[in-house]
């Protein structure tokens, strides 16, 4: 079908998240017809190098016959079982031990979901069960950051610290609460690792105690803050935050669903800082984006918990149709063998002194006044002026004209509100790729100065 055609269908009936509705309905979708490695063709035959795994999910590059073919199999010999009642399926179970294999040691049961936003979601209703079950059923707040996204369920997107989640939408959430990002290049305690690190830990403490620990159930925090903006927090500060969980008899809930599966090395965040969170949530390359799911990962002592507080007859009631669906968890079984035996998280690592360096030459680029990465997830933050770090009005429209600029070269990457640029390159990625990357980036940042 033409894409003069598909574009008057979309502006007619689809509605695309996270747009301006009417701006959109003006520029039209772009379409995107197929994908080999981490290249995409659009609707009209041009070649695009994906800088940023469709939405920070396709760890392993796009067309990866063994994925297809788990999938395709999986499909013909069964399609669907419930994770419902006591049903199951083989690749569901091996997926969850698989998981908890390579997850924290602190994590041993997992609830498959849909994705990131109803696994936080899951993560939000067991936990109340579990206090509930403890007998501390004033403990149901949740304390998050600002600019942290979680997702954008009903009770998920309360947790999310990004005021577009909010606007207009008008849902109760008085019981979410936020502290200040970490944000190393503009935090008022300055740039100074230990500093940034103290006054998280502080405002944790001040947060905890203005409610009364009493009332608080748990933090949850992105080990990198994404959507945020790609925050990348000093080394060290995911440590002391779950260290000041535990002092202050809070759960620790670490939000993987970005930084997990080799995206900023190891295979989750947490493994570099040794830190064992009483939850974790995953999803986007648990199946890289092949197919829908997520997963909550939750300890021995909450899964218990919550188990004796039901007791011998009573349902936990929390579900879906499709937790556990057969076809993903085939489709996730060969993604994690991809990762580890397969080689990805190996090639990940090797090749991401490419992508530091190239974000890092940037630097010294007249509209670029931060550059900042781990792993394979990283970020350019555009300021008028660089010393005094001052942002672009955003009547210059600035993302956007970068993002259409970079079509224009064969590039794609993800452009933030307020002049930020966001990458996350498959664990697949070339040096030579990288090269691409740089070169029609630097191209692009040229063209709008
Ligand atoms: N948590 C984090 C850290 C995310 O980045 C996202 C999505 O980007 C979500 C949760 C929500 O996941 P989903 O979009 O799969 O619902």
């Amino acid at each position: 079908m033409s894409s003069h055609y598909l574009q008057a269908l979309d502006r007619q009936h689809l509605i695309h998240p996270v747009t301006n509705f009417h701006g959109h309905e003006k520029r039209g979708a772009t379409i995107l017809a197929s994908g080999k490695g981490s290249w995409l063709r659009d609707n009209d035959g041009n070649e695009l190098l994906d800088a940023f795994s469709g939405l920070w999910c396709v760890n392993t590059g796009y067309g990866v016959e063994s994925i297809v073919r788990a999938a395709t199999e999986q499909m013909q010999r069964l399609p669907y079982a419930t994770g419902y009642f006591s049903f199951g399926s083989e690749p569901a179970i091996r997926l969850a031990a698989r998981l908890v294999e390579l997850a924290p040691a602190s994590l041993e049961r997992v609830y498959f979901t849909q994705g990131g936003s109803d696994a936080v979601d899951a993560a939000i209703r067991y936990i109340a069960y579990y206090y509930n079950a403890l007998g501390k059923p004033s403990k149901k707040h949740f304390i998050a950051l600002e600019r942290g996204y979680h997702g954008s369920s009903s009770t998920g997107a309360g947790l999310t610290g990004l005021p577009v989640f909010h606007r207009n939408f008008d849902l109760p959430k008085e019981n979410q609460h936020h502290i200040a990002s970490p944000y190393p290049y503009r935090n008022p305690a300055g740039q100074d690792d230990t500093a940034i690190i103290a006054a998280s830990v502080q405002a944790l403490r001040d947060k905890v105690a203005e409610l009364g620990a009493d009332n608080v159930a748990a933090f949850f925090c992105e080990p990198i803050q994404g959507s945020g903006g790609v925050i990348v927090p000093p080394v060290g500060w995911l440590k002391a935050m779950r260290e000041a969980c535990r002092s202050l008899d809070i759960l620790f809930a670490v939000d993987e669903v970005i930084t997990g599966f080799g995206r900023t090395g190891p295979m989750f965040a947490c493994e570099a800082e040794q830190v064992d969170p009483d939850l974790m949530t995953v999803a986007k390359g648990l199946t890289a984006g092949y197919s829908p799911m997520g997963a909550l990962l939750m300890s021995e002592a909450i899964y218990q918990a919550i188990a004796d507080a039901a007791g011998p007859d009573l349902a936990v009631g929390h579900g879906q149709t499709y937790s556990a669906h057969p076809v993903s968890a085939a489709v996730g079984l060969e993604v994690l063998r991809l990762y580890t035996e397969g080689g990805l998280l190996a090639n990940g690592v090797a090749q991401t002194p490419h992508f530091t360096r190239g974000l890092q030459e940037l630097l010294s680029h007249p509209l670029v006044g931060d550059a900042r990465s781990r792993g394979l997830v990283g970020a350019l933050e555009l300021v008028a002026d660089k010393d005094s770090k001052r942002r672009f009005d955003p009547a210059l429209r600035l993302p956007d004209r970068i993002s259409e600029a970079a079509y224009r070269n064969g590039l794609v990457f993800r452009a933030f509100g307020d002049s930020i640029l966001g990458f996350a390159p498959a664990l697949c990625y070339t040096a030579d790729e990288f090269g691409l990357l740089f070169e029609r980036l630097k191209a692009t940042l040229d063209q709008v100065l």
